[in-house]
């Protein structure tokens, strides 16, 4: 058996509380890698076609990758998933900080969680020592309140706890499932899975050590890490937070801004990385064994009480909460973002949500008597607070919101639908596909709906210094980021892949490493002789698994929607008249379909492309 995984998956069954160990085998780690590549197994081979996802037969899967926990900087990642209660379809999400690694060293690869709790519980693994307790009291608690209690009732302040917060426990269709209290599997409403099953918490202790095959491959690219961050961006996340670059897109034209309707925010300075730093930043905080230290911890007082232990608002939540809703308040946002993740709610889709009704009440398509009296106005900073908690407790005019902006219209009606961003359901993440154009077939086209973790970023092949790292790929000339012909098709194609494989290894997507040095650190991790093309497969297989797992679920071609917006000019600002034209994206997708093997009308997989993949039986499933 190699290293990089135990062979050990966890099955929990709330209903029937019971507990097993299975062990699939090292050509089942082989084949997925772990995170995104394992769920898509689980959710195709166990979740029945139109399954309820707030039922008890959705099933729940906490996956490690074979890099998760390994002495190398950004392992420190996991991913969650389930049929999305937001999108009905292949739900994902993936986060750092430390629980996945304490997963791996408590001798486990994952958890898969099937059938629902009849009263609240939590469950406990300590090593192999695993257990389903009461958690009645952590009901209605604030997620640092649910921690603070499991650290002290286990006598044991290294307990590491993911869990859903109040937003998932009343099924907000866009809660999250939070780790350590700051960090969110933040996408595709996992927390009300997590809260349907009345699971409130994993608690996890483990006290063995994530082996390696090649103690020495593994430490040189740990040591590159340290030694050479600071000559890469990452420089500029460890000074700054991933919103260091927040202002950059304002001037450039590609900051949402007022529900995407602008692409520059005059107030961008305001809510910035750098701003951050100067005003309200009191600590950097990271993920297991990584030197960027990218994660922020802001302290305010006065007006917003706000507690570094919730950290300080990300890129995405910065423009969410702030541009998005047209709010310049820096200090707003950051107790913004501590509401989301003292509730555990998906900042982005919160302030999509948000961005969505005050762009529908400012038509007049939304009224004081839709909204319980209350007046949505851009730039109102108190509103947008007031709103996340009537979200997390779907309280008044928050009930509706609570449902994700696109059932929202459909209930209020009047048109309202035609300002929700969103694909497939879920809300879009804070790129504007206007000066990346690519972005926007990967938006189309991800089986999560409007997803950038697994996106594509033009401007990064725009340049011969930007294609160095993919040459190896055979993509030999930069790439305009206005240009989506087939050759662009092409680099979106291998850059998604690539970008799903990071996902199933359980590596951070911001490391600054080479391909070859993934490569490396993946073989001296595992003992496995792993290949480029091995590793592609990987990425690819796993985005082919839940295209088929969303076929089943009735998503069809059709639902592949580029969204309006982005192919309407921008009135004015820095990108002023610039649009992804229509024609061009309808192009782009067609060749998409071909070039993945995608069938034109049903948008799954063909058979033969499963078969390529070494998925065989997944093609069963198409019938
Ligand atoms: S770069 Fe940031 S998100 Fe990534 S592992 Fe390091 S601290 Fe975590």
């Amino acid at each position: 058996m190699s290293d990089g995984f135990h062979n050990r998956i966890l099955r929990v069954d709330l209903s029937k509380r019971q507990i097993r160990v299975e062990e699939p085998g090292e050509h089942f780690f082989r084949t997925y890698y772990g995170g995104w590549g394992l769920i898509a197994h689980y959710l195709l081979k166990e979740v029945e076609p139109g399954t309820e996802p707030l039922g008890p037969e959705n099933v729940l899967v906490f996956a490690t990758g074979v890099v998760t926990g390994a002495p190398v900087g950004g392992s420190g990642r996991s991913a969650v998933g389930a049929k999305s209660p937001l999108t009905g379809g292949f739900g994902e999400g993936d986060v750092g900080g430390f629980w996945g690694t304490e997963l791996k060293r408590a001798g486990w690869d994952a958890i898969v969680v099937t059938g629902q709790a009849e009263k609240p519980v939590t469950l406990w693994i300590k090593d192999d020592h695993v257990e389903i307790r009461d958690a009645t009291r952590l009901w209605g608690k604030k997620t640092a309140e649910v921690e603070e209690i499991l650290k002290e009732e286990l006598g044991d302040r290294r307990v590491r706890v993911a869990q859903c917060g109040v937003a998932g426990e009343n099924l907000v269709r866009y809660a999250c499932v939070m780790s350590d209290v700051n960090r969110a599997a933040g996408r595709t409403g996992l927390g009300a899975v997590m809260g349907a099953k009345k699971l409130r918490a994993i608690a996890v202790r483990g006290t063995g050590r994530v082996e390696v095959a090649d103690q020495d491959r593994v430490r040189r690219a740990a040591d590159w890490l340290r030694d050479n961050f600071r000559e890469h961006w990452t420089l500029g996340l460890h000074e700054n937070g991933t919103a260091n670059g927040l202002l950059g897109l304002s001037e450039s034209g590609g900051l949402p801004t007022r529900n995407f309707q602008e692409g520059s925010f005059e107030g961008a300075e305001k809510i910035t990385g750098q701003t951050m730093t100067d005003t309200i930043l009191v600590g950097r905080d990271t993920c297991y064994t990584c030197p960027v230290t990218c994660k922020r911890n802001v302290k305010v007082t006065g007006r917003y009480e706000v507690d570094p232990m919730y950290g300080g608002p990300e890129y995405e939540t910065a423009a969410a909460l702030g541009s998005c809703c047209g709010i310049d308040d820096l200090e707003a946002v950051a107790y913004g973002n501590q509401l989301c993740n003292a509730y555990g709610l998906d900042t982005i889709s919160t302030g999509v949500v948000i961005s969505w009704a005050m762009e529908c009440f400012e038509r007049g398509l939304l009224t004081e008597e839709d909204t319980g009296g209350l007046e949505l106005r851009f730039g109102d900073a108190e509103m947008m607070t007031a709103l996340v908690e009537r979200i997390a407790h779907r309280r008044g005019f928050g009930d509706l919101l609570a449902e994700g902006s696109l059932r929202a219209a459909k209930r209020i009606g009047r048109g309202t639908d035609r300002y929700a961003m969103h694909v497939k359901g879920q809300e879009f993440p804070m790129h504007e596909p206007r000066i990346k154009f690519a972005l926007d077939l990967g938006y189309a086209t991800s089986p999560t709906g409007a997803d950038h973790m697994h996106n594509i970023h033009d401007g990064s092949y725009a340049s011969e210094g930007g294609i160095e790292d993919i040459r190896s790929l055979g993509i030999l000339e930069p790439l305009p980021i206005d240009y989506l012909g087939p050759e662009k098709v092409r680099l979106a194609k291998y850059h998604i892949d690539w970008q799903v494989f990071w996902n199933c290894m359980g590596l951070c997507m911001f490391m600054p490493y080479s391909r070859e040095q993934m490569r490396d650190i993946v073989q001296g991790v595992t003992g496995w002789d792993s290949s480029m093309f091995e590793l592609m497969k990987v990425g690819e297989r796993a985005m082919a698994m839940a295209r088929v797992f969303n076929y089943r679920e009735g998503f069809m071609a059709k639902d592949d929607v580029a969204h309006w917006r982005f192919s309407t000019p921008f009135e004015s600002g820095p990108a002023e008249g610039v649009k992804v034209p229509a024609e061009d994206i309808a192009k782009a997708l067609e060749m998409y379909y071909e070039m993945r093997g995608w069938d034109k009308e049903t948008g799954a997989p063909t058979a033969a492309t499963l078969h390529e993949l070494g998925i065989g039986w997944v093609a069963e499933l198409l019938a």
